[in-house]
């Protein structure tokens, strides 16, 4: 039976269907069915003052489990009723460095009936909070239960502590060139310098969690580490971001040190942005993965600071193994004890050169392989001190072209000889029975064995003719696998050029009359002798003015001998003609050994070697041939032999 119309209304503010359950003895939580009876009434009074009240009111049993969980509680810590009933509420809300606050607080409300206490508890989503609670020993229940109130004092807890940081510290903190933050146990920023606030890009930092400062993927574990040992710094190796109010992310570089207040304990963390660093480090980071070698760089000492991934693959080792590692690692035995002198060496007189010039060096891979490699080291002057850059490359494919190249040119040497003895022999065993048609041609048209008719004359003339013509072709391959085989020898003597000059063009007279040409010489005054090789230099000439002759139809072939021309010392022969020409296209071919320009009615009789012959032995003398040409006008070529030989006067 209810007792008055108060209770009654009292007890209409309970729900009446909530279950209010209740720790037994054995540990079970039921529901006591006591809705109607005075009991009752007095229990809907207490969920009333439990229910409604703003501040979390949590009820635990004598181990310290939850048996009553507020609507206020769940807002404050985050914990459904349904999660937090039956937890250790010490266990449930509590941090572990704070353990001792609860322990001091149950034995007083123990012994005293009530204790107050102020700690940092823990919400369901893993922030933490001042906590201030007063606790009521619950006489009436037999089980030694304890009601805990409690209130988040965050705020005021820490505008307080900011207020003394800042009289104590501020104007340290505005002095330093880092952004300063310092941050209180729950990780709310207590005071922050200027440079942090512009760093992170807001107005005021004061009270914002230190966890809206780092990047959202970080954020998760953010607490765990913070809740790591101090002091420390920036662990080596791990790249840190900060997270600026417009959500941009940047490198910091973070170094956190504690610091005891009357407040409580306090992280004093300087915050430096990197970003300029870091996209420094990085740039020499691709630039170092594009270059083709392996690049390992190495400070004073010779241990490893920095390596490519092109190093990676070339010794066998992960980046992890090399770094911190001397650089003797990746040399064979036998060469680390000497390489450290030459390594020091290199320090002493830092200057970009290829490594152990003129001598083969090898790099040992993790296998212990050896691998033959060249070597550039260059210094790298940095904050630090000098750095040392090697860059490596793998020779080992080039010296196996090399060493196939040198089996192919020993080959080919073989075989060059062999052409060159071939064709030695073939043009003796050619010339001794040409010799015997040319000389035995010669004694018929001599009429020497007998009379001849016209016919046998003109036919005969044409075999005398047709074996002069095989006996130049036969010179000419054998000069030309001479001077191919390096074997053409220049036997240099006092050679007069107005008679060598005179010799040729009247050597010719007669081909060039038998055509209607005029073949004219103009030559300087007096006489002149060069120190030169006297064969090359008249097959040279001859070949320019045969060629005039050859290809000129009408008109005249010219021949000039020039001296002190272009320079005091040359001598130049210039042969002019009238003649067809050369088209344009086809002037690169014209040197070349076997080739032949002209075709149809314009070919005339040749090999095409001629001018490759010249070519080379004007090069063999020292000089070069020039020469220039007009279509269906003519041709100048010209020989120029240089000063400077021992000039023997004119
Ligand atoms: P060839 O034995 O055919 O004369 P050369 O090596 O002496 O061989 O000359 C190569 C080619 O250059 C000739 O076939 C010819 O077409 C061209 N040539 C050489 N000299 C002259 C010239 N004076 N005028 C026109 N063409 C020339």
């Amino acid at each position: 039976m209810l007792a008055t119309p108060g209770l009654q209304r009292i007890a209409a503010l309970a729900p009446a269907t909530y279950p209010m359950p209740v720790h037994g003895q054995d540990g079970t939580l039921r529901a006591p069915e006591v809705a109607g009876t005075e009991a009752g009434i007095h229990t809907a009074i207490d969920e009333a003052l439990l229910e409604r009240n703003p501040d979390a009111l949590v009820v635990t049993d004598a181990d310290g489990c939850v048996v009553r969980w507020n609507p206020g509680a769940s807002a404050a810590f985050g914990f459904t009723r349904r999660a937090a009933l039956g937890q250790a509420l010490r266990e449930l809300i509590g941090v572990a460095d704070r353990a001792e606050d609860w322990h001091r607080v149950v034995s007083t409300t123990r012994r005293n009936g009530t204790a107050r206490t102020e700690t940092v508890a823990r919400r369901a989503d893993g922030t933490l909070m001042h906590l201030d609670i007063i606790t009521r020993r619950l006489e009436d229940v037999p089980e030694a239960a304890i009601l805990w109130c409690s209130r988040d004092v965050t705020g005021p807890k820490l505008l307080r502590a900011a207020l003394q940081l800042k009289v104590r510290y501020g104007d340290l903190l505005e002095s330093t060139p880092d952004g300063m933050l310092l941050v209180d146990e729950t990780g709310h920023v207590l005071l922050a310098n200027g440079h942090a606030e512009s760093l992170f890009g807001y107005g005021e930092l004061h009270g914002q969690p230190v966890e809206s400062l780092v990047p959202s993927k970080f954020r998760a574990d953010h607490p765990e580490h913070r809740a790591g040992s101090w002091p420390r710094s920036t662990a080596a190796g791990v790249e840190l971001f900060g997270r600026r109010k417009s959500g941009e992310v940047f490198p910091v570089e973070v170094s956190l040190s504690p610091l005891r207040t009357d407040e409580g304990p306090v992280v004093i963390s300087a915050v430096r942005d990197v970003s300029e660093r870091v996209t420094a480090a990085r740039r020499l980071r691709a630039l170092l993965e594009a270059a083709p070698d392996a690049i390992v760089i190495t400070d004073g000492q010779g241990l490893i600071v920095l390596a490519n991934s092109q190093a990676d693959a070339l010794f066998g080792y992960s980046r992890d193994e090399l770094i911190g590692q001397g650089i003797e690692l990746l040399l064979p035995e036998r060469f680390r004890q000497v390489h450290v002198q030459h390594r020091s060496g290199f320090v002493a007189e830092p200057r970009v050169r290829a490594m152990g010039a003129g001598f083969e060096l090898f790099a040992r891979h993790k296998d212990g392989r050896e691998i033959p490699v060249e070597i550039s080291l260059s210094p790298l002057t940095t904050d630090e001190g000098i750095l040392v850059s090697a860059a490596i490359r793998d020779i080992t494919e080039r010296k196996r072209v090399e060493s196939q190249l040198q089996d192919q040119n020993l080959e080919l040497a073989r075989a060059s000889a062999a052409k060159t003895t071939f064709l030695a022999g073939m043009s003796h065993e050619l010339r001794t029975p040409l010799n015997a048609i040319i000389g035995f041609t010669g004694t018929l048209l001599m009429r020497l064995p007998g009379p001849l008719n016209d016919e046998q004359e003109k036919q005969l003339r044409t075999v005398q003719w047709a074996g002069h013509h095989l006996l130049a072709l036969i010179d000419d391959l054998l000069d030309m696998t001479r001077i191919e085989s390096g074997q053409a020898r220049m036997e240099p003597a006092a050679v007069d050029c107005i008679e060598l000059a005179r010799e040729a063009v009247g050597q010719l007279q007669p081909q060039a009359r038998s055509k209607g040409l005029d073949l004219a010489l103009e030559l300087p005054e007096g006489r002149y002798e060069i120190h030169t090789d006297r064969r090359a230099l008249r097959q040279i000439v001859l070949n320019l003015v045969s060629n005039g002759v050859k290809y000129t139809d009408q008109g005249q072939v010219g021949v000039r001998l020039q001296v002190d021309t272009p320079e005091p010392g040359s001598v130049r022969f210039t042969v002019e003609d009238t003649g067809i020409g050369i088209q344009p296209e086809d002037e690169s071919r014209l040197f070349v050994a076997f080739s032949q320009l002209n075709s149809g009615p314009e070919a005339r009789p040749g090999a095409g070697l001629g001018l490759y012959l010249s070519a080379r032995l004007a090069q063999l003398l020292g000089g070069r041939i020039e020469f220039r040409s007009q279509r269906g006008v003519g041709s100048v070529f010209a020989l120029t032999l240089p000063g400077g030989g021992p000039w023997l006067g004119s």
